[in-house]
């Protein structure tokens, strides 16, 4: 005997290797094309649009860059079709749940640049409103005799389901008379029972080939207070149950959720099939999609490993910038717009597969180099010293905000005797292919004028600390003598005098090996020692009214954006987003 894919092999092939980049489309626009979900109208007679989708997230957690692939998909493709997608807390579980994490989970979909809003009604559910028609179902299914209370413990229900080779057994309880189920689920709902006494399951088939079939367990007593409705019940419903009812409820026409749930489709179908034949709802009902979730390289995306990263301080917090939470990425510097463009691009499929961290980076330098204004930062910093310039003498030099649109503007900042260099910019030997600064040779100072090198201070143990050069007046970018000096190397430089002193991090990849958790792997062994440093670095002084979020290119470095949390009117404290090329070796 098989494990089912009850809906057939073939149609996830056919699904699988759709020409679209996105699956689901397909699925949508034949849909549409047939007219299966046109013409519908809610219970208040309002019409519904041909597309209903949801976003369910569990509130016991925050979001990350899984979730924003499932957010892109959902609310993209009500969006794509005119149609509506609703943000739903599945908050039928009992504990765990805080206000916390539905707080982040609405701001986090509002950032990425969604919203919950149709025709001017707002469409933000709690699954745990639910609850009394989940029951009222309930009890509809165990009088049409669908369902009954079982009262085998827990180890003979477990040993009694059978296996993948194996049938299951029907239960000794399964023909009790409906009354009497219909009694116990009364007195369950009462409280009259402990935890586990027992439970109340559909009456499907034992012997189905699929184990979700095998008279799935549909309510469990739990004396658990609840966030929402406090101690009203003791009786929960099951997730495979509630989920679909949830979407029926709220006329979801595509119920798109990860290929983990494929197997549990049938059971899905079963319930509202079940719940329509009672007049709960009307055809045409919901229908689940799975697709391919997103497995990132360089990072965990499980609940779990990520609040354990956070309870063992192995990372500042749930944004820090280092996370591939949402509110992680977000302090990072992504912006909604590259997150968006990644899921794009990654597509939607059937199959499972890896995505290198290194697309994630590319959509957000893709994103970022059009938008962000540049800047001149000197991380590691060396002083240089124009002997030939006059101590007091400040030049301004002029600078396009961005290369490739002039109408952004300029920015200026001056030029002075002492200026902060990179240190890996002077070579006292230089090596073969060096252009840049070492003695006898001229570079340009990008914006300002060639000079040429004639030596460097050392201190005691040889280190060096200081280079000379001297500068020639009629050089200056921008003017006409300029286009007489030809040199090969361009470097960056901020006046000493002027700059602003800034703390900068320096943020890499949080983990070293391409897949940190792989095959039960400990992912704390995997973990990159070099993925945060924190130096003070000399900026150009315009740096200084750098707002929070604000992204800027550093000239030669890469992206950089003004911490969020950090930085303070006048202060700034810079994130490295990303650097200008991938070092990874990846695409
Ligand atoms: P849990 O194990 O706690 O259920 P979860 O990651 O599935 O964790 P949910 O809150 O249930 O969390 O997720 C909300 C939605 O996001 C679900 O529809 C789920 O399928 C989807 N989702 C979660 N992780 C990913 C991922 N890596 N790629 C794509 N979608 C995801
Ligand atoms: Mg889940």
């Amino acid at each position: 005997m098989s494990n089912a894919k009850p809906n057939g092999n073939k149609a996830a092939a056919a699904e699988a290797n759709a020409p679209s980049s996105n699956f689901l489309k397909g699925l949508i626009e034949a849909d549409l094309a047939s007219g299966k979900y046109t013409n519908r109208t809610d219970h208040l007679g309002h019409p519904l649009p041909p597309v209903v989708t949801r976003f369910p997230p569990e509130p016991n957690g925050y979001l990350h860059i899984g979730h924003a692939k499932a957010i892109c998909v959902d609310f993209g493709l009500a969006r794509d079709f005119g149609g509506r997608c609703h943000m739903r807390f599945d908050d039928t579980n009992p504990t765990k749940e805080e206000q916390e994490y539905v707080d982040t989970i609405l701001d986090s979909v509002k950032w990425l640049g969604f919203g919950w809003t149709h025709d001017g009604r707002e469409h933000l559910y709690y699954a745990s409103n639910y609850f009394d028609k989940f029951y009222e179902i309930a009890e509809y299914l165990i009088s049409a005799g669908h369902a009954y209370v079982d009262s085998q413990s827990a180890e003979d229900m477990a040993k009694n389901r059978g296996n993948f080779g194996e049938p299951g057994k029907n239960s000794p309880f399964r023909d009790r008379p409906t009354a009497e189920s219909l009694d116990l689920f009364r007195r369950m709902k009462a409280g009259e029972f402990k935890d586990g006494e027992h439970i109340l399951r559909a009456k499907i088939d034992m012997a189905s080939p699929n184990m979700n079939m095998r008279d799935p367990a549909i309510y469990r007593i739990r004396h658990a207070h609840h966030h929402n409705t406090g101690d009203k019940w003791c009786i929960y419903p099951m997730y495979d149950y509630a989920h679909p009812l949830e979407d029926a409820i709220e006329y979801v026409s595509h119920s798109l959720c990860t290929l983990e749930f494929q197997d549990h489709r049938p059971f899905y179908d079963w319930v509202l099939e079940r719940a329509a034949e009672g007049g709960f709802f009307k055809h045409p009902l919901p229908q689940q999609i799975e697709f391919a979730r997103l497995n990132l390289t360089y990072a965990v995306t499980s609940k779990r490993k990520l609040l354990q990263m956070v309870e063992e301080k192995i990372v500042d917090g749930w944004d820090d910038p280092r996370m591939p939470t949402i509110v992680g990425l977000r302090r990072r510097g992504f912006t909604p717009e590259s997150i968006q463009l990644f899921c794009e691009r990654i597509g939607v499929s059937k199959a499972d597969s890896w995505i290198d961290m290194g697309v994630l980076e590319g959509a957000l330098r893709d994103d970022l180099d059009e938008k962000a204004p540049r800047g001149v930062a000197v991380l590691r910093p060396l002083k240089l010293i124009i002997d030939n310039f006059p101590d007091e003498l400040s030049v301004e030099c002029t600078a396009p905000v961005h290369p490739h649109f002039p109408e952004r503007g300029h920015r200026t900042f001056p030029i002075t005797k002492e200026l902060w260099i990179e240190e890996e910019d002077f070579m006292e030997v230089p090596s073969k292919g060096y252009f840049r600064l070492f003695p006898g040779n001229k570079v340009r100072l990008r914006y300002g004028y060639v000079v040429e090198c004639t030596g460097c201070d050392k201190d005691e143990n040889g280190k060096v600390i200081a280079v000379h050069c001297n500068y020639f007046p009629d050089s200056k970018s921008g003017t006409e003598g300029s286009a007489n000096y030809k040199v090969k190397g361009n470097i960056h430089w901020v006046s000493s005098t002027h700059a602003l002193e800034a703390e900068v991090r320096l943020y890499d990849r949080l983990f070293a090996d391409p897949n940190p958790d792989a095959g039960g792997k400990d992912f704390k062994q995997a973990l990159n020692p070099n993925a945060k440093e924190v130096i003070t670095a000399y900026l150009e002084q315009g740096m200084k009214a750098a707002l929070p979020d604000e992204k800027f290119q550093f000239e030669r470095h890469g992206y950089f954006v003004a911490d969020r949390v950090d930085s303070t009117p006048g202060k700034p404290v810079f994130n490295r987003v990303v650097t200008l090329k991938d070092s990874w070796g990846s695409k």
